[in-house]
């Protein structure tokens, strides 16, 4: 069988690692996808950065785990923190707003989470979900605010709660300490790209290589100075991006492909005199509206070698509530290194000895099954699989994404030509 992979990400270098002998066509340079790692000499040493926090969270994910035997990793535990109203509470919130000294906000919650009790949570959007999962008063005070600035969206009425959101909402899962509570990190200086780096031996990328267009009828791909002939392509690229390559798609998918949205991303990774407020920290959570940012964290606290004695290596992660550009984003610099110095992560702007920026046209993909699911189908039928976050569009990590990449790789492995291949996208369990 004509195989071919698009992107060398975790997720198609997984497929290709798991499935073997296949070709990888990645459009850069260089491997990983958004699992990118880059180093920043400056006059106070080498700091080391990835594409904002890249934690290996590991749980039921298998198949994932056995790809990356062999590759030193450190197990470390989740610090994290909520910033609110000048002070820093425990993360979950949940179990720590308690901290909090208004006896009535405390009462309030109390009760709240008391009516909620062991109720079966009912809910037909993430707002519902969130409130009442955690009550209206956790909601007001962090919920709300935390999730608009992430996802960018002032109405979280309008994103639907999908297989993925409900596996990062531990009143669902039953799991208190949540999805992230643990991780897994490369050691040594490499950063995330790490895991794409181990995942990529023995495996044949052409880099530089983009796919220009694809054909259903000719079963052909254009690359930039050849076509190629496939019979069945794993995508890992945006499944809106996939759809618009294809020369051939009939305009209804095209259609519905277009109403696929997704939050944009500005990630700004910083190297910075330390300070006492980096202490013992993995990453600290913003949710109040009046700071432009929703999250920061420090790669230094987890691998020290990531930035010089003295100093930290940390990542900003951007609201996109306020840019839709990465030139307006880009406008957002002077007011988040203000906000940095009043919270006192610096302590003016001359901390800063490396400033990088990382800008996302994807971020997070607003789930939207009936749609997806038709397009998967529509593609599947044409021998396309089209896997990963961004291929499936939803909200997956690594591992899981890496996990569905093996499994997909089985199944090709297994399949007799006369079987169909359905995938429930919220789980992707092939039918066999
Ligand atoms: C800011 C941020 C923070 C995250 N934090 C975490 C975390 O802490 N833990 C975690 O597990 N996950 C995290 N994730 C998610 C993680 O990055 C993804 O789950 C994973 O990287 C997706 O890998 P992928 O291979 O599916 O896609 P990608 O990494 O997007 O790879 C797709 C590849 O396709 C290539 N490509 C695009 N167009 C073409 C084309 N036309 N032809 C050929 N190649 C093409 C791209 O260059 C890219 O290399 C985070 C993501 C983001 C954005």
């Amino acid at each position: 069988m004509a195989l071919a992979v698009i992107g060398a990400g975790v997720t198609g270098l997984s497929f290709a690692k798991a499935y073997g002998n296949v070709p990888v066509f990645e459009a850069n340079a260089s491997l990983g996808g958004k699992a990118l790692s880059y180093k920043v000499d400056t006059e106070a040493g080498t700091f080391g950065f990835d594409v904002g926090g890249h934690w290996f969270h590991h749980q039921s994910a298998p198949g994932a785990l056995k790809l990356l035997d062999g590759l030193p990793l450190i197990s470390h535990r989740r610090h994290a923190y909520v910033y609110l109203e000048g002070r820093l509470y425990d993360y979950p919130i949940q179990q720590s707003y308690k901290q909090n000294p208004s006896r009535s906000f405390v009462g309030r919650v109390d009760e709240e989470l008391r009516e909620i009790g062991g109720k079966k949570l009912q809910y037909s959007n993430y707002a519902e979900m969130l409130i009442n999962s955690y009550g209206p008063t956790l909601y007001n005070a962090f919920f709300r605010d935390y999730n608009r600035k992430m996802f960018g969206k002032e109405e979280l009425a309008s994103i639907a709660a999908g297989k993925y959101e409900t596996v990062r909402n531990v009143r669902l899962t039953g799991n208190t300490d949540g999805y992230n509570h643990a991780f897994l990190y490369p050691k040594g200086d490499a950063g995330a790209q790490a895991i794409p780096l181990h995942l990529s031996k023995h495996v044949n990328v052409s880099f530089n290589t983009g796919v220009q267009a694809i054909s259903l009828s000719r079963k052909t791909m254009q690359l930039k100075h050849k076509n190629h002939a496939w019979e069945t392509i794993v995508s890992t690229i945006p499944l809106p991006l996939l759809i618009r390559l294809i020369s051939d798609i009939e305009p209804e998918y095209l259609r519905l492909a277009e109403q696929l949205t997704s939050s944009k991303g500005f990630i700004l990774n910083m190297g910075i005199k330390k300070k006492p407020f980096h202490e013992h920290k993995s990453w600290v959570y913003f949710p109040e509206l009046k700071y432009h940012f929703y999250r920061l964290g420090f790669y230094s606290n987890i691998e020290p070698l990531l930035a010089p004695s003295g100093y930290s290596s940390i990542y900003v992660e951007c609201s996109p509530l306020h840019f839709n550009t990465k030139s307006e984003a880009q406008l957002l610099l002077p007011k988040i290194i203000q906000e940095l110095t009043e919270i006192g992560i610096i302590d003016e702007a001359d901390d800063i000895v490396a400033l990088r920026t990382f800008y996302l046209e994807q971020n997070y993909c607003m789930p939207d099954q009936k749609i997806t699911s038709v397009l998967h189908r529509y593609l599947e039928s044409n021998g396309i699989y089209s896997i990963g976050r961004y291929g499936s569009w939803h909200w997956s990590s690594q591992h899981e994404d890496m996990q569905q990449a093996v499994q997909l790789a089985e199944y090709l492995q297994s399949r007799h030509a006369d079987q169909a291949f359905r995938t429930e996208r919220s789980s992707f369990v092939p039918m066999k």
